[in-house]
């Protein structure tokens, strides 16, 4: 297999948003609202969401789901399925990270410009990454909360005055997105700066966290 390229996050959102445009899912769109990703994946890109134990794939971390490139296939873990329906913002998450791999690592890129071959991911929950891992993670924030999009909420946010904790958590809500992801992207695209304890600040220009690595929130 190859080596993934560095993809910068304008690179990234560039490649998400042309997706939603192409969707018909306009992320300049006025309304703050969850991106249908099932519906992305299912018609948009032809993939297969099914569910099974995939457990035995791999026994070093605890795999959530796979990719199968040449069947079109994403498999859900099974044996995850209480945390999956209990956490919707975590399986939309996970969709759209084996979309990621589908687009940027193995469809052909249909996005990017070079090819690939074809090969399974077993992603895992796991504190180290590798390259795919991150890109997959990256693409997945940048496509469920479009820049445009959280730069508007945020506006609206700022029209209330002090932003609190629990705006943040009405906006992970709104955006079916969990609030661990939604911290990630919003400090991202430096809107907003939510501290260890739970204060919500503006964020400054002395943070980089183009490339910051998300945890899956279990
Ligand atoms: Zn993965």
């Amino acid at each position: 297999m190859n080596r993934p390229g560095y993809i910068a996050i304008g690179q990234m959102e560039a490649i998400t948003e042309q997706i939603l445009t192409d969707y018909g899912f306009d992320p300049c769109d006025k309304r703050v609202r969850p991106v249908p990703i099932e519906e992305i994946v299912e018609f948009h890109f032809d993939l297969q969401i099914c569910w099974e134990a995939i457990d035995q794939l791999d026994t070093e971390g605890m795999v959530m789901a796979a990719i199968i490139p040449d069947r079109k296939q994403i498999i859900l873990n099974e044996t995850h399925r209480a945390l999956f329906d209990s956490k919707i913002g975590t399986y939309y998450f996970t969709l759209a990270h084996e979309l990621g791999h589908w687009v940027l690592h193995a469809s052909g890129k249909p996005y990017l410009r070079s090819g690939g071959e074809l090969y399974a991911y077993y992603c895992r929950s796991t504190s180290h990454k590798p390259a795919e891992e991150i890109q997959a993670d990256l693409f997945a924030g940048c496509l469920l909360m479009p820049r445009p999009m959280m730069e508007r909420a945020v506006k609206q946010l700022n029209m209330l005055g002090a932003i609190q904790l629990q705006h943040i958590y009405g906006l992970a809500d709104c955006l079916k997105v969990s609030i661990s992801a939604l911290t990630v992207r919003l400090k991202q695209l430096r809107l907003l700066y939510v501290g260890q304890d739970g204060r919500v600040s503006r964020a400054d220009g002395r943070m980089e966290p183009e490339y910051e690595q998300l945890t899956m929130d279990l």
